[in-house]
């Protein structure tokens, strides 16, 4: 089966962003991406942005685009009206996520895991939609163990589910031992590794550590050391990730998910200078 990219993008505020991720969705989709997606606020609060912005960039580039959907604090009766309105659009595609309780916040309303969501979809929409969920190679960082979060995963899938997309990771191993874990439970659903390219270390390094996302030893004590000297940065980070990107396809992932950061490059080079490696294997 061919390999594929996908991008995502979060909706942008202001009217010159807007354009931007229209505009890194056309260039972009001479890549010929599975699909594009785009992010959903928790607590609902992006909800219209999100919308506008898959609805925009499905009919700017062509291409498919999913909207992700979160369920933390919101009812069935809400969940329900955004399938009914993302259907009437011809939006196809969801990345179903439970999302994170904004701060303050306590009552997760009517959805209490992504497991309860994805059975949600299919009871009220059928088939109709392609649905993604999360993987964490490196585990969730709210589970006690890796052994628990894998069986709830595996629930998360059982309830219909069509493939996943990993958290982002710099463990190529630890992707490769979740994939073959997940096969010995049962699933046999594509895991679309999560490549998160790297731009600015110290905000990296702020948002791993809030979701878990390890960034191994070395690569840390590499991305401080070109702390003044972004040249240098850039080329080692894009060329680490191509390397890492080039090792998972070797290893079978099924395609590569960027991160895009609503960015052309570095994504559009390093998922070029992967195709390369593998002329045959792309969908191109
Ligand atoms: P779940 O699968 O529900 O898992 C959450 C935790 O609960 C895990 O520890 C799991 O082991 C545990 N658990 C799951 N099911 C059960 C159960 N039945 N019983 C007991 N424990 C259980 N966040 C956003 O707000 N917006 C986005 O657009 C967004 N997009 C994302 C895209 C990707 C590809 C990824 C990897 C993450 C994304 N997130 C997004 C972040 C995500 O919302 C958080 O990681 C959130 O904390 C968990 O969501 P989930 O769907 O993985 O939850």
């Amino acid at each position: 089966m061919a390999k594929h990219v996908s991008f995502e993008f979060f909706p942008a505020k202001t009217e010159k962003g807007k354009q931007n991720i229209l505009s890194a969705s056309k260039t972009l989709s001479s890549l010929k991406p599975e699909f594009f997606s785009v992010t959903f606020g928790a607590g609902g609060s992006d909800q219209q942005t999100t919308f506008d912005t898959v609805l925009g960039v499905q009919n700017t580039s062509g291409i498919a685009t999913a909207s992700h959907l979160t369920c933390v604090g919101s009812s069935r009766e809400r969940i329900g009206s955004i399938l009914d309105n993302y259907k009437a659009n011809n939006i196809n595609r969801l990345v179903a996520l439970r999302g994170d309780l904004p701060m303050g916040m306590d009552d997760p309303g009517e959805f209490q895991y992504a497991n309860e969501l994805v059975s949600f979809i299919r009871e009220h929409s059928g088939d109709y939609f392609h649905i993604e969920v999360a993987a964490y190679p490196e585990k969730h960082p709210q589970s006690i163990d890796h052994k628990e979060d894998l069986n709830n995963f595996v629930q998360k899938v059982k309830a219909g589910a069509d493939s996943a997309i990993t958290q982002y990771f710099y463990n190529p191993d630890g992707y490769s031992y979740f994939v073959d874990e997940c096969m010995s439970a049962g699933l046999d659903i594509p895991i679309i590794p999560g490549i998160m390219p790297i731009g600015n270390f110290e905000s990296l390094s702020r948002f791993s550590d809030a979701c878990g996302a390890e960034i191994p030893r070395w690569l840390r004590i590499r991305l401080e050391s070109y702390e003044h000297d972004p040249v240098s940065l850039t080329a080692f980070t894009n060329d680490y990730i191509t390397e890492m990107c080039v090792k998972l396809i070797e290893q079978g992932a099924p395609g590569l998910h960027f991160y895009s950061m609503n960015k052309v490059e570095p994504n559009m080079q390093i998922c070029k200078a992967v195709m390369a490696h593998f002329p045959d294997q792309f969908e191109q």
